[in-house]
């Protein structure tokens, strides 16, 4: 009751928007289900809300309000913020369009930043907000990787504790956010909400096969039926216990931190081609290494030794989120207790010098 008070408040007195309150800007993005604009508002009295994005989605915007709705009680650091979502029933489209209002939160996804030379002080500039100047070299390489890691998995365990699972977590769908001067998660057009059977059916159509864990069902098909609203709250605990559906993403934040540590593969064909290789090793990470790397390419090389540093503790995290089995893949919390996450990050690293 307490939430549900607090949520109907909480509606009460944010500001609502409708179609004509905003001025597009320039498209960000377009999928299958929605196009992407930054926007900005028309009443300029208005304005010092200061730049936002809005998404006109279809069908399935309803789910990614309700998710957004959560997440912004629940685990608000995890994601973009959220302003406002509605359905914008006078335009063309049958059925109307979802409109979904979040604050801009900055011009570059990890992708983008992934994909420049400079990766990655480009991001210990923007995490500093100054230039470091000091020697470049693997170790100061790892000290960045690994804040990044810490940051995604620090918002990746804010919506598992919450209940979500993304299914969609990869480069283009982590913002740096300007204003934290973090990595946020965005996009919660596939999450599901396991505790109140939210989007239960999954819709594996709309995952993106780059960064897919092998299993195809996040929940075991043998699961009775999806939980529906009032039951499920008690139930599915159980059921996320049984399954560990997490681990989905934990998956596809593994083979993140392999892009990073190992710049080849930051080309879509690339790892498209790892991730054959890595089948047919079994997913076994360990494997694919022995094969790999009597024949490494000194840039290759370069990225075993960075997971190498400090007696193979950056090894021991990635080898532990890339597996086959689910079950075996460790959770986002425990992951952040890794010995990886003990060394001093870079903000230490810039408090030192
Ligand atoms: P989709 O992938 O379904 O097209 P996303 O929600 O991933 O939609 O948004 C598309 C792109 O828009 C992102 O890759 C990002 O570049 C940009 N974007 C989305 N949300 C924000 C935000 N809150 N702040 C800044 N840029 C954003
Ligand atoms: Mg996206």
């Amino acid at each position: 009751w307490d939430m549900f008070v607090l949520a109907f408040l909480e509606r009460l007195f944010r500001p609502t928007f409708r179609k004509d309150d905003f001025v597009l800007g320039k498209k960000l993005g377009e999928g299958a289900f929605g196009v992407v604009y930054k926007v900005a508002l028309a009443n300029k009295s208005s304005a010092k809300q200061g730049d936002l994005v809005l998404k006109k989605a279809t069908e399935y915007g309803a789910v990614e309000i309700w998710m957004n709705e959560r997440v912004r009680r629940a685990c608000p650091n995890s994601c973009a913020d959220f302003v406002y979502g509605f359905l914008e029933s006078s335009s063309k489209v049958k059925g109307g369009e979802y409109w979904l209002i979040w604050r801009f939160e900055g011009e570059a996804t990890l992708s983008d930043l992934m994909l420049s030379k400079e990766f990655p002080y480009n991001v210990e500039r923007m995490i500093l907000g100054e230039d470091q100047d000091l020697p470049k070299g693997l170790e100061r390489e790892n000290r960045i990787i690994q804040t990044i890691m810490r940051q995604l998995l620090f918002a990746l365990d804010g919506l598992h504790s919450t209940g979500i699972v993304h299914r969609d977590i990869k480069p283009q769908n982590v913002i740096f956010s300007e204003g934290s001067r973090t990595f946020k998660i965005i996009d919660l057009g596939a999450a599901t909400d396991l505790r109140v059977g939210i989007n239960y059916i999954p819709k594996e159509f709309l995952l993106d096969p780059r960064y897919t864990a092998p299993e195809q069902y996040i929940m075991s098909t043998q699961t009775p039926s999806a939980p529906s609203a009032p039951v499920a709250t008690a139930l599915s605990p159980v059921l996320w216990q049984m399954n560990l559906p997490d681990r989905f993403d934990i998956y596809s934040a593994g083979l993140i931190f392999m892009q990073m540590a190992f710049p080849a593969l930051r080309t879509d064909s690339n790892l498209i081609q790892f991730n054959r290789q890595l089948k047919r090793c079994g997913y076994d990470l360990v494997e694919w290494r022995k094969t790999v790397e009597p024949r490494a390419s000194p840039e290759l090389r370069k990225g075993f030794e960075l997971l190498d540093l400090d007696g193979g503790i950056g090894w021991e995290l990635l080898t532990s989120m890339v597996r086959y089995k689910a079950r075996q893949r460790t959770s986002a919390k425990a992951a952040l207790a890794y010995p990886y996450f003990d060394r001093e990050g870079l903000l230490r690293l810039s408090f030192m010098q």
